[in-house]
């Protein structure tokens, strides 16, 4: 098993497999993708890439993995890459998050091949505010998408990042619509990266302010599994699905940290904030994924105990669609 000099263990590999999104996020990606620098330049993992990263990781105890990006969905292949990952011994969970724009036309094929889950990014829920935060005008076909995955039974998670200035005022909005909708909707709290600086600013809010708000109402706050993502989850019996929180800036966020990174480009990253990541490709590229599992394990001893956001640190993470967020 995985496990850092902090005593943590890693079940959880967050894997990119493209730096590309066609979304324009105020808070991410506000003048869009720019295909710049080397990384821009180096191709993504292939399928046979991904399937040595995933066999390295679940030889090591991994069992959950999230496919992410950038936007996943722009690759035409993601069904192999999900069904390469879902094949691997040992693997439970295959998730994947996106932002929907293609999801009604391609869940059922990412079911087919072995996908047990989803998030979609969802930052508001009246078209036009959609729209002046993502830059598009995808509001309804990502809600048909996640009716869709609702329909086909894969457990579906919706990521709202919470906006001050854009979308903090929709708080009862997207309350209402969890009454009805059996999904689990995470607010996460906006993380300052090297590029949003002043937009952090003025539209950052405290989940723990969210948090007093759902305990005030009912909400009751449940335990968490030893793969879960880094969300608190509430449940309340009024309503059809659940509320979690996201809070990076709490004060204990890392000392459960079960998660590793491994960027598009085969970079291991031992945290979403961490200076620079260790280049793998050519021990990925050579297939073997025994050698590449010794190659991991010693980096994970260098995990450090916490991401030290709140001194302001933002690492090299210029913005989290390098890194999948
Ligand atoms: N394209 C996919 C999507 O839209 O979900 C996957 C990549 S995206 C970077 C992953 C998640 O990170 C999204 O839910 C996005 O809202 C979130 N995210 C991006 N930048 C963020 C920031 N500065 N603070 C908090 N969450 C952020």
């Amino acid at each position: 098993m995985l496990t850092d000099e902090f005593g943590r263990r890693f079940f959880y590999l967050r894997l990119s497999v493209t730096d590309v999104c066609n979304f324009r996020c105020n808070y991410c990606l506000p003048d869009g993708y720019q295909c710049t620098g080397a990384q821009g330049r180096e191709k993504p993992l292939s399928v046979a890439e991904v399937r040595t990263v995933v066999r390295a990781f679940a030889s090591l105890g991994s069992e959950k993995v999230r496919i992410t990006g950038g936007e996943p969905s722009l690759r035409r292949d993601l069904p192999d890459l999900i069904a390469a990952t879902s094949g691997a011994a040992g693997i439970r969970r295959v998730a994947i998050t996106s932002n929907g724009y293609r999801l009604a036309n391609e869940i059922d094929r990412w079911r087919d091949a072995g996908l047990d889950q989803l998030n979609v990014s969802v930052d508001s829920l009246d078209p036009h505010q959609f729209e002046r935060i993502t830059g598009h005008h995808k509001l309804e076909k990502a809600l048909r998408g996640i009716e869709r995955a609702l329909e086909l039974g894969v457990e579906t998670k919706v990521n709202t990042v919470l906006l001050r200035e854009h979308n903090l005022g929709e708080y009862h909005e997207f309350l209402q619509w969890v009454r009805a909708t059996p999904v689990t909707l995470r607010f996460i709290e906006l993380m300052r990266t090297g590029d949003n600086r002043s937009f952090f600013a003025s539209n950052h809010v405290s989940g723990g302010d969210i948090e007093t708000l759902l305990l005030r109402d009912g909400w009751e706050r449940l335990t968490r599994h030893r793969s879960a993502g880094p969300a608190r989850e509430y449940r309340h019996p009024d309503y059809a699905g659940r509320i979690g929180l996201i809070t990076p800036y709490s004060k204990d966020f890392c000392a459960d940290c079960n998660r590793l990174r491994m960027s598009a480009q085969g970079a291991l990253h031992l945290c979403l904030f961490a200076e620079q990541g260790i280049d793998l490709r050519d021990a990925i590229a050579g297939g073997d994924h025994r050698a590449l599992a010794e190659m991991i394990r010693a980096a994970v001893s260098d995990k450090t105990a916490g991401h030290q956001l709140a001194g302001g640190r933002t690492g090299a993470t210029r913005n989290l669609a390098m890194l999948g967020g």
